[in-house]
């Protein structure tokens, strides 16, 4: 099969994630075979929000405005900000309905064998948020891989030595977890348990 666009359909998919050229043959003709409507509606949405779609000048998250919803939110409690790697993370936490601070999303985490330090996870952007006088405790909620401590472990250390409180989540986490793929209530243990 020589196709040129449904070889474009393909290769394209296989920027998703997890995804190989079987998986991504799979969903190209199962599109066009069974779903044309779902088609152009992804393609839709994948435009618009490619388009659309920015980082919160406050917490870096994903948004249509300069400033995010959450930030704006006025009954938020802004003197806690808890930092997390990715808006998955954050939606995560928000699940668990017992945080009601403000968020600062690193869109990453320290990855030293793929080149990726300090200065890219924002940390620099960080420090400065969490400078505003109104923060009083930066809670670490990156996960709890190798990676993810050993970011806490950096962010921690830049953020006291400004004179900031810091807190890290609480270990009910299994060692080794994204946070995204932890349960409600164990997130929300891990929140309340923070030291
Ligand atoms: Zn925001």
């Amino acid at each position: 099969m020589t196709e040129r666009s449904l070889d474009a359909l393909i290769e394209a998919l296989r920027r998703l994630p997890g995804v190989g050229v079987k998986s991504a043959q799979r969903m190209a003709f199962h599109l066009l075979q069974h779903d044309r409507e779902g088609a152009r509606r992804l393609a839709v949405a994948l435009q618009a929000a490619s388009e659309g779609i920015r980082h919160c000048e406050r917490c870096h998250t994903f948004t249509e405005a300069a400033v995010c919803s959450t930030c704006l939110d006025g009954s938020r409690d802004a003197r806690q900000l808890l930092v997390v790697e990715t808006p998955a993370d954050q939606a995560a936490l928000e699940r668990t309905g017992s945080y009601r601070g403000l968020y600062f999303v690193l869109m990453g985490r320290l990855r030293p064998l793929d080149g990726i330090g300090i200065a890219d996870i924002g940390i620099q952007a960080l420090l400065e948020r969490a400078a505003d006088g109104v923060v009083q405790e930066v809670i670490l909620a990156t996960g709890f891989t190798a990676e993810g401590e050993a970011t806490a472990h950096v962010l921690a250390q830049a953020l006291k030595a400004q004179g900031l409180s810091v807190t890290r989540l609480a270990r009910g986490v299994p060692a080794g977890s994204e946070l995204e793929y932890v349960d409600l209530s164990t997130l929300a243990h891990a929140l309340s348990d923070r030291h």
